[in-house]
């Protein structure tokens, strides 16, 4: 290993737990676990998390940290992920992510859909020395 390759950038435009959902499930699929809570026991277990050269910058893991309640259930396999509506903003979880009419408020006409995704932005080697884990 070589320190991280891939920085995780949190989507534009994204609330806060569309931005928690979204790169818990970049990290699911860059580390190829299929649940949060499975990553969760990884990491209890080595003591460390098992990244495969993902940067994952402190405000993200303090926003993963902040939105442990709804990480904490964000799966791959099954799909467990979080729409949004985007005029009153409650979420709710989903187990296909497609869009849907807002039902969490009374009356609002607003639709649910699921978060623009995290992205991966390759680190050049200079970034690298400076974020070396060991
Ligand atoms: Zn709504």
């Amino acid at each position: 290993m070589h320190g991280p390759t891939y920085r995780l950038v949190p989507p534009h435009g994204a609330t806060t737990e569309g931005a928690a959902a979204a790169c818990a499930a970049t990290i699911l699929t860059h580390v190829g676990l299929p649940s949060w809570v499975v990553l969760a026991q990884d990491y209890n277990q080595r003591g460390e998390p098992a990244l495969c050269g993902l940067e994952v910058p402190e405000n993200v893991r303090e926003l993963l940290d902040t939105q442990a309640w709804l990480v904490n259930r964000i799966s791959l396999q099954p799909l467990v992920t979080v729409v949004q509506c985007d005029r009153c903003g409650r979420v709710q979880f989903s187990s296909t992510g497609k869009d849907a009419p807002c039902g969490l408020t009374m009356g609002c006409v607003g639709k649910l859909t699921r978060p623009p995704a995290a992205t991966l932005v390759p680190v050049d080697n200079q970034d690298t020395l400076l974020t070396e884990p060991d």
